[in-house]
């Protein structure tokens, strides 16, 4: 419950930003005009450090004047004189150019406030443990509760969750490397209903499209009806919790399950499996006595996830180790608490 109400809240937070936004828009246009004045000032002011006229050059305000004590005499060592005099004018050209960047890039600041508290939301979601992130190739995806956020080599992408519109445009088979096997990339537009934000295009593993969507609070359309293939570990999942629901039921001291026991792997659903040794297994021995910690969603992907990725059809035939006391066990082990 309180996860959820900080979702909530999260999302309200995020609203309130897109609302600063729009308000913000009529701040922007009236800091829009320091920005020409600026560049105006600032250039009257660098044309003549660079280009002094007479008078300025009277006072001493330029190149030759400014640098003169390391400059020494042209008249002594002329050669020395004006290699010195050609760094300095380089150096102060470029300092001239760094002070105009610095200047502009305050200016942008400054005439967007918003931007900083758009900033901090992001940063804070960033860091919560329930973001989704998946890379694909130089680029990666990240869902938090009230932001989508896409960064590759150039670019960065952010989209406010409550305010896109999600669909499904296009699928496409690529070979795997090193492998005979295909994989199959999604392709999902974000469009923003925000016009200041651009549309931009999210391409992934067809493996990771449910993970993403259960993470995203808006549905994704498949208008075109394309056809997303299972992944191998997903068909996987659904054989090993066939079998596991075939084995005995477990009805042993440990099924008394506590109202507010939660699964340790997704923190949502209740416990539900047991570690019961039926197999023996060559150099294991013992059985497990830990308490039912896992649903049977997370035991299995603890299972596949410590089997050999390169041989599937030996998956159904592996053992694994019990994430706590290391017992080792196979799916004819698992049993289903049976809750009294
Ligand atoms: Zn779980
Ligand atoms: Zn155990």
């Amino acid at each position: 419950m309180v996860q959820l109400a900080n979702c909530c809240l999260l999302t309200r937070k995020a609203e309130e930003d897109s609302e600063q936004v729009s308000k913000q828009q009529g701040r922007m246009q009236q800091h829009s005009t320091t920005l020409p004045w600026f560049t105006v000032v600032y250039g009257l002011l660098a044309a003549c450090v660079a280009l002094p006229p007479d008078a300025i050059v009277q006072l001493g305000l330029h190149i030759d004047g400014i640098w003169r004590t390391w400059l020494g005499s042209e008249g002594l060592h002329f050669v020395e004189y004006h290699m010195r005099r050609t760094i300095a004018t380089l150096i102060t050209h470029g300092v001239l150019v760094l002070i105009y960047a610095l200047g502009v890039w305050r200016i942008e600041r400054a005439s967007r406030p918003w931007e900083e508290r758009v900033k901090r939301a992001i940063t804070a979601e960033f860091r919560h443990i329930d973001k989704v992130s998946v890379t694909t190739g130089f680029s990666r995806v990240t869902v938090t509760d009230s932001w989508i956020l896409q960064t590759n080599i150039y670019l960065l992408d952010i989209a406010l969750q409550s305010d896109v519109d999600l669909s499904l445009v296009a699928t496409r088979d690529v070979p795997k490397l090193n492998s005979l096997e295909r994989r199959q990339m999604v392709r999902i537009r974000v469009t923003s209903l925000n016009p200041h934000c651009h549309t931009f295009d999210m391409i992934l593993d067809a493996e990771h499209y449910q993970t993403l969507s259960d993470k995203l609070s808006a549905r994704i359309r498949n208008s075109r009806n394309l056809i997303i293939r299972q992944s191998l570990s997903d068909q996987f999942l659904a054989i090993f919790s066939q079998r596991v629901q075939a084995n005995p039921r477990y009805a042993g001291r440990h099924s008394q399950l506590e109202e507010d026991d939660v699964c340790v792997g997704c923190n949502l659903a209740q416990p539900n499996v047991k570690i019961v040794r039926r197999t023996a297994i060559e150099g294991a021995e013992g059985d497990c006595f830990c308490r039912p910690m896992f649903c049977l969603d997370c035991i299995g992907k603890w299972f596949v996830s410590t089997q050999d990725q390169r041989r599937p059809e030996t998956w159904l035939s592996g053992t694994a180790n019990c994430p706590t006391c290391r017992t080792a066990f196979t799916v004819n082990d698992l049993s289903l608490v049976d809750a009294q």
